[in-house]
């Protein structure tokens, strides 16, 4: 299997480039050159078949040019000590629990695959890289927790000073080690343009072998297909019409589903649900697509007014909106449907439920309003991470897993840097 860029699809590349590049030379995202068919081994997965060993099958028939089996199981072994949960809450909708991870949502499969593919790799070339990585808030604590104790990797992740919540802060923070985070005296625009001025400094970037975990990284995105595979397979025997409902800001998640489609998993189709940033429900409509900037909403980490995964959506279309909009429905949820949302999953079943899960579920219950089958909606983050969300539309407090509640309680570690490019290189050189 080799990958090409959505842009100019003259020059092929390996995973392991693909990987360590991130975006590609034209600015392009990387893709599979080609749509196996893995039906076969997709048939073969039962309800007994653990999320371990799809995930080990999958990526070694995707990745068997590159990786021989044990490599590739090594890697999945390494990455998931954690596995997505099925909970039935109604006849008809079903929710994949994704946030039983370290970072408790469900960037913690690509962040954790990416870095145990990494890790692989560098054992080989006996090299060392650096990641670089901005962060508004929630993928940072993902990559940081992905990467912890990653043998010749050492991250160096840059937030905006104060606006970052208390817990996004420690789960940055507080792991030490390979971890180091800069706190910026500036807005999360300086610290993506001081990652970006880093990446063009040639000389810098070189010597420091500066390398992105950006989430559109194809090593974060081939692994989201894991689970649709392994929820699947749960559902084996109640397929009929089966559709995914999946919570959407910048559409990885929903690309990785669409793959898997393609490489043979017979699911009906898919639901896009987004917030009021609904540049992509409105192409699925209209056949329209205008890019905007985005608009603040309780499910923040869909607010994205350019999702930079539609490229690869249209990719796989074959440019089509027609066939877009044959395979993928849309919803779109506001403020005050998410909050109502997740007063009526607690109330009626008993159910905690985050900003982003609330809006996929209301999304699958309007969308069975008219169509039919079950559905399988993901669910993207615990409660426990959007706590003052939840206390207003509840009154209560969330569970706190342990997992968030101990890094509560431990001390920060942090530098203080200026939001210029002399005073990062200065960070990172030393
Ligand atoms: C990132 C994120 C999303 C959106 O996922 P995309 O792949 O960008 O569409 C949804 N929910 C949560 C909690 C997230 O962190």
């Amino acid at each position: 299997m080799k990958f090409f860029s959505t842009r100019e699809k003259n020059e092929a590349v390996s995973f392991k480039q693909a990987i360590f590049r991130g975006l590609a030379p034209d600015g392009g995202l990387y893709m599979p050159e080609t749509i196996p068919d893995l039906s076969g081994l997709i048939d073969s997965f039962t309800p007994e078949t653990s999320f371990n060993d799809i995930a080990s099958s999958i990526s070694g028939a995707l990745l068997e040019e590159e990786l021989d089996t044990d490599a590739a199981s090594r890697i999945c072994r390494r990455a998931f000590d954690f596995e997505p949960r099925m909970v039935e809450l109604d006849d008809n909708i079903s929710v994949l629990e994704l946030f039983h991870g370290p970072s408790c949502a469900f960037k913690d499969f690509g962040a954790s695959f990416l870095a145990s593919s990494m890790e692989e790799f560098l054992k080989t070339d006996s090299r060392k890289a650096m990641i670089l990585t901005a962060t508004s808030g929630d993928t940072g604590s993902a990559v940081a927790r992905a990467f912890f104790e990653k043998k010749n990797i050492e991250v160096v992740i840059l937030y905006p000073s104060g606006r970052v919540s208390p817990l996004q802060e420690k789960q940055l923070t507080t792991l030490g080690g390979n971890i180091r985070a800069l706190e910026v005296k500036g807005s999360f625009d300086d610290c993506q343009r001081m990652v970006k001025e880093a990446f063009l400094d040639r000389q810098l970037s070189d010597r420091l072998s500066l390398t992105s975990a950006n989430s559109i990284s194809l090593g974060r995105l081939i692994p989201q297909s894991f689970y649709y595979l392994w929820a699947w397979a749960q559902m084996s025997g109640r397929r009929e019409d089966l559709r995914f409902c999946v919570p959407s800001g910048n559409f990885g998640n929903l690309t990785a589903g669409i793959m898997a489609h393609f490489w043979g998993m017979r699911n009906k189709g898919f639901i896009a649900a987004t917030n009021i940033n609904d540049v992509v429900p409105e192409y699925l409509k209209s056949g329209e697509f205008t890019p905007r900037s985005s608009k603040l909403t309780l499910s923040n980490a869909m607010d994205v007014g350019n999702p930079s995964n539609f490229e690869r959506m249209l990719e796989l279309f074959d440019q089509s909106h027609e066939k877009m909009s044959d395979l993928i429905r849309e919803e779109v949820i506001t403020d005050s449907q998410t909050k109502a949302m997740i007063a009526k999953l607690l109330v009626e079943k008993n159910y905690e439920a985050d900003p982003h899960t609330a809006v996929g579920y209301l999304a699958a219950e309007h969308y069975k309003k008219h169509g039919s089958g079950r559905i399988v909606t993901l669910s993207t983050a615990h409660p426990g991470k959007f706590t003052e969300v939840f206390q207003e539309a509840t009154g209560k407090k969330p569970h706190m897993p342990q997992r968030l509640e101990k890094v509560m309680k431990l001390k920060k570690e942090s530098t203080l840097v200026e939001n210029t490019l002399d005073a990062l290189k200065e960070a990172i050189s030393g």
